[in-house]
């Protein structure tokens, strides 16, 4: 069986640096994918490879079979992609359920547009805070409003840039269980995260990038203790 998510040898230079040198990754239907590493290491411009937001200086993108390398953003969106980048996009003046409908409205027939905006209003805890101003939710709620607007979009592949970044532990475990329950219902869903206690809760597989390459694959255990994986968090390579 084909992967739902391949990427081959995939580049990108940026002025004599390549943020990701010749990736080869697969993601199968199904799965929870966590994608580590240091700080630099090009798994944001990964992630910008594979929504459309940067073209590749080399490689290709499969997604359900198809190669959508030459496919603009929103074709990729269409087709069953989703994002929430590392930076958060929601509207912050605008009210949260505002937020949703906005995404939504890109889906969803307006006769179902209440109920779709109840259950994602519910599902994120996000009903009592719905009149609010995006900007005036916590910082936690704001991912999770962020999520919600990558969700709506009703993606098979869902990519999550630290979603739990700035969140107290309480927050980052609510967010694990928002994970698991969309991969439970059927999304696949890749996320990059720095937390290992999230991971752990989340993911059976992870791979870890370093200067733009694939530097592991595996469990999160043989990950973890794994000695040339401890020495480039530290630095000492
Ligand atoms: P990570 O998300 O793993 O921290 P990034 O993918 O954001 O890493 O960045 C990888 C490398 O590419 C870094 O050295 C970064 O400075 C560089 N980079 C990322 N985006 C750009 C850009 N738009 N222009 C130039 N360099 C970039
Ligand atoms: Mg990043």
């Amino acid at each position: 069986m084909s992967a739902l998510l391949e990427t081959r040898d995939l580049s990108k230079f940026f002025g004599g640096l390549y943020a990701t040198n010749g990736v080869s990754l697969a993601i199968e239907a199904g799965e929870v994918r966590c994608l580590i590493g240091p700080n630099g290491a090009g798994k944001s411009t990964l992630f910008k490879l594979i929504i459309g937001t940067y073209q590749p200086s080399g490689g290709q993108v499969f997604f359900d079979g198809h190669d959508i390398t030459p496919l603009e953003s929103h074709r990729r969106v269409n087709q069953g992609l989703s994002i929430k980048f590392q930076v958060p996009g929601i509207f912050l003046e605008l009210g949260v359920e505002q937020n949703l409908r906005i995404a939504l409205q890109r889906k969803v027939a307006p006769a179902r547009m209440n109920d779709e905006t109840e259950r994602l209003l519910a599902f994120l805890d996000l009903a009592p805070s719905r009149h609010l101003a995006a900007g005036n939710l916590s910082h936690g709620q704001q991912q999770w409003l962020e999520i919600g607007m990558a969700i709506a979009l009703q993606p098979k592949l869902l990519l999550l840039d630290e979603p739990t970044a700035g969140m107290s532990p309480e927050e980052t475990f609510k967010t694990g269980e928002l994970v698991k329950r969309l991969n439970a219902d059927g999304m696949t869903i890749v996320v990059i995260e720095h937390d290992m206690t999230f991971v752990r809760q989340i993911a059976r597989k992870v791979t870890v990038l370093h200067f733009g390459k694939v530097f592991l694959e595996g469990t999160l255990d043989q990950v973890v203790n794994n000695d040339d994986v401890a020495r480039i968090y530290l630095g000492k390579e």
